[in-house]
């Protein structure tokens, strides 16, 4: 999107059943904004202001990766408009912290010389007794990635707001180094 208009384009992607769509519900419903309602443009977008720094920034979200009608045509659509990425994994999950690095891969092939910001997400923290990857991992993979790391939790919304917060700062940081 164009620098400077404080838009951003951000997309959920990751395997089934990581808890996109819970992240999304948040975003959508109970995050600190400067103006009170979520927009809901479609199905699985949502649009918000928020306040981040003193500054303010539009976060349009999609959480269109798992829309079975659309198939892959979604998913490759996903991998063009993106401003940045959240790439879901859940931590009680193995493989989906594993297709979390195919998609990476798949992003930086997609989107070639482009420095798009990502972050890593190691959803459902919560679930302390089920952990299939461990916090060392997932911010191993996230340097390997060069891109940044954070563990949520949808359920008790742990971390959400930092997580939207975080998205805009990475987006920024590269508007500002431009
Ligand atoms: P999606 O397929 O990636 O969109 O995942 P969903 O948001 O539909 O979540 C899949 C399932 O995981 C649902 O039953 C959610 O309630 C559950 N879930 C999502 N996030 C969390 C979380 O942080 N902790 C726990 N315990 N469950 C979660
Ligand atoms: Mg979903």
């Amino acid at each position: 999107s164009e620098s400077g208009s404080n838009c951003y384009r951000v997309v959920l992607i990751g395997e089934h059943g990581v808890g996109k769509s819970s992240l999304a519900n948040i975003f959508a419903g109970v995050h600190d904004s400067i103006d009170s309602d979520c927009e809901v443009l479609g199905e699985d977008t949502y649009e918000r202001t928020l306040m981040v720094d003193g500054e303010s920034a539009t976060i349009i979200l999609l959480d269109m990766w798992d829309n079975k009608r659309g198939g892959e045509w979604i998913r490759d659509h996903c991998m063009q408009v993106g401003d940045a990425y959240l790439i879901v994994y859940s931590i009680t999950d193995r493989a989906s912290f594993e297709k979390a690095s195919e998609l990476r891969i798949q992003l930086r092939r997609a989107r070639q010389k482009e420095d798009i910001p990502i972050i890593l997400v190691g959803n459902k923290s919560d679930l302390v007794r089920c952990r299939e990857v461990s916090v060392t991992e997932g911010r191993a993979c996230a340097v390997v990635f060069d891109c940044k790391f954070i563990e949520t939790s949808a359920a008790v919304q742990h971390n959400v707001k930092e997580l939207f917060e975080g998205i805009v700062r990475q987006v920024r940081l590269r508007r500002d180094s431009k």
